[in-house]
């Protein structure tokens, strides 16, 4: 019975754990045995109880979980060989030749290059006589498959990650939460979100909120942009609205790159406009929560077709990412969606805002 192995790894994200369900129980039904990797590359890294053996009720409950309840963790020691050889050898003593990895750009990195370096790593363990040749070979390869599992929806190649309507679902009730006061008050906040360095969560934050202003690290304002947002906000205040709110990413900037913090924002607002001003800083409630219904039902479609692309693949197709587009459940070429997104990230450090931009609308080649 072939064995597969689930894990989640990077920042946690609602819906991992409706993937991991998914995988668990898809694996289950076409056959095959299936194994949790507890706390991401750690667990494979130190092996034990770190790997253990998943039931179909061991993951009743799970699919509207948030967080992840097989752990996550960051995992120095898998940037290195060592580390990678310690993960190959602990699949191995498990039987495991099919891992399915739930996580962000560098988890799947990881798990690509773990994949690459596979038959290499069992050799070694047999030079080094930690293993016996007879128990490398029926594992001669490795196959993975990506699930992508971000709050932040910063994959170039998917529409949307697992995670990122939970969170955007989120940031929405907390602005909604903050209407009220505002209103009350005639008051501005300035609300600052998750995202790292996309800006999507922040601008679909924006429409789904009827924010007066949006900062984005994709698109930095002109540098005129303080009369800019007042000249907007005070439009608003004159058609008769009470309230102001200014969504800022946590990685907006202006077009030199430096960074625009909601606490300046807040001293224009209340400078330029004489609003009364305060911040919210959402913070990790972006993160948690119950999965949204539809994470839940990406992560579940989602799940499903990573187990088939597993048992589908060859030694020689590349590995996969499950991806989403225009509400189509597809396979793409793993790396080339990482490169593709590490592309975008790298336009913006050189102020190539456009670039940006189109890498990260890019639909590549099948
Ligand atoms: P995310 O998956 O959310 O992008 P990280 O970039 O922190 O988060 O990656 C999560 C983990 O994946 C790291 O702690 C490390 O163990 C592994 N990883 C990331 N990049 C690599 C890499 N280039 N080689 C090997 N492992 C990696």
């Amino acid at each position: 019975k072939k064995r597969i192995g689930v894990m989640t790894s990077g920042g946690d994200a609602p819906g991992m754990n409706a993937a991991v369900r998914a995988v668990v129980r898809m694996t289950i039904a076409r056959g095959c045995e299936s194994y949790a990797i507890y706390e991401g590359y750690t667990g494979l890294v130190k092996g034990g109880n770190f790997i253990r053996k998943m039931s179909w009720e061991d993951v009743r409950g799970w699919l509207s979980e948030g967080g992840t309840l097989i752990g996550t963790a960051r995992c120095k020691e898998f940037r290195e060989r060592p580390g990678r050889l310690a993960g190959a050898k602990n699949l191995i003593l498990n039987g495991i030749d099919a891992l399915i990895i739930c996580g962000g750009d560098g988890s799947l990195t990881g798990a690509d290059i773990f994949r690459r370096e596979w038959p290499n790593l069992l050799e070694e363990l047999v030079k080094t006589g930690e293993l016996q040749r007879e128990q490398i070979e029926p594992y001669m390869h490795l196959n993975i498959a990506g699930l992508v599992g971000s709050i932040d929806n910063d994959m170039t190649g998917t529409d949307a990650t697992i995670g990122c309507y939970s969170s955007l679902t989120r940031i929405c009730q907390a602005v909604d939460y903050i209407d009220a006061t505002a209103y009350s008050h005639s008051r501005a906040f300035v609300v600052e979100v998750m995202g790292r360095h996309c800006g999507w969560l922040a601008l679909m934050a924006g429409v789904s909120t009827g924010a007066d202003f949006v900062f984005l690290p994709e698109k930095p304002p002109a540098s005129d942009w303080e009369d800019d947002m007042c000249a907007i906000i005070s439009k608003h205040r004159g058609m008769g609205k009470r309230k102001t709110i200014v969504i800022v990413a946590e990685g907006a900037t202006d077009a030199d790159l430096n960074p625009i913090t909601a606490s300046y924002v807040k001293d224009v607002l209340s400078g330029k406009l004489h609003l009364d001003t305060r911040i919210t800083t959402l913070g990790h409630v972006q993160r948690g929560g119950t999965a949204c219904a539809y994470d839940r039902m990406l992560a579940t479609l989602q799940g499903v077709e990573a187990v088939d692309a597993i048992l589908e693949a060859t030694p020689e197709t590349p590995s996969p990412v499950i991806v989403v587009n225009e509400n189509k459940i597809s396979r793409k070429p793993l790396m080339e969606a990482v490169e593709q997104t590490q592309a975008g990230a790298a336009c913006i450090a050189r102020k190539d805002f456009e670039g940006a931009m189109k890498l990260r609308d890019r639909e590549f080649e099948e």
